[in-house]
């Protein structure tokens, strides 16, 4: 049976940098899970579809095809075929995914295909619902989380290192209506399931959460080494 690890937590709080890490320490395959939501929402985007308008979601679901590849160990997010990894990191993007996200027959398609890559491989998957919704009997779940001011300023640090121009009073601004948008949702809103373990990074280093990931991960069972 493979082993899967399930890590929630709202946007910001280090679930990728750490699910990514995790993964390549025990040789499990890493799931970014938003990117397929924000693969979506480029195509979306680029047929013109107005976030609010259900029906046109719908049909234009028929016509996505989502899937990954791991180039040197690293996802690869592929729609209709092409490699759009690079392509989906924009706040555009990640606006279009919080909002289209809601509709269940965008759900539907990517959860399907989430279960299927847990079933087949050892993993560690990072969303909103995952512990809750897609892999309810995960082997370890986590809600990463942290405070939103301590989410915006690291967000803040990132994009001055990439010489983009913003403000942290608006990125704090975004995070908390995403924040909202993600936790009130009708279909699967993110929240910490009964099972999971919490962990509250706004004080902690990203040493000291994997640290603390790892000694989950062998409490848990896990087949891998962490090498801690
Ligand atoms: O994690 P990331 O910011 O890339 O996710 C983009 C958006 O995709 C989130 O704001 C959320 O609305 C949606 N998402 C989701 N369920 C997941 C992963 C992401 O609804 N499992």
């Amino acid at each position: 049976m493979p082993f899967n690890i399930a890590i929630d937590g709202p946007a910001g709080a280090g679930k990728s940098t750490v699910a990514k890490q995790l993964a390549k320490n025990l040789g499990y395959i890493y799931v970014d899970t938003g990117a397929m939501y924000r693969a979506m929402a480029l195509y979306f985007l680029r047929k013109g579809i107005n976030k609010d308008d259900a029906g046109a979601i719908e049909a234009a679901c028929e016509g996505v095809e989502i899937s990954l590849e791991y180039k040197d160990g690293v996802q690869q997010i592929i729609l209709n075929g092409e490699n759009v990894t690079s392509l989906i990191r924009t706040e555009e993007v990640g606006n279009m995914a919080s909002s289209t996200s809601v509709y269940a027959p965008v759900r539907r398609k990517l959860v399907e295909l989430q279960r299927k890559l847990a079933q087949r491989k050892d993993v560690v998957m990072d969303g909103r619902d995952i512990g809750t919704c897609v892999l309810p009997d995960a082997n370890l779940k986590v809600y990463l989380t942290a405070g939103s001011r301590v989410r915006a300023i690291r967000r803040y640090k990132e994009l001055q290192e990439k010489n983009v121009d913003c403000s942290l009073e608006e990125i704090e601004k975004d995070i908390i209506e995403r924040d909202y948008r993600d936790m009130h949702r009708e279909i699967a809103p993110l929240a910490q399931a009964e099972d999971a373990v919490l962990l509250d990074s706004s004080e902690m280093t990203l040493e000291e959460v994997l640290c603390e990931m790892e000694s989950l991960v062998e409490d848990a069972g896990s087949k891998g080494c962490c090498g801690c």
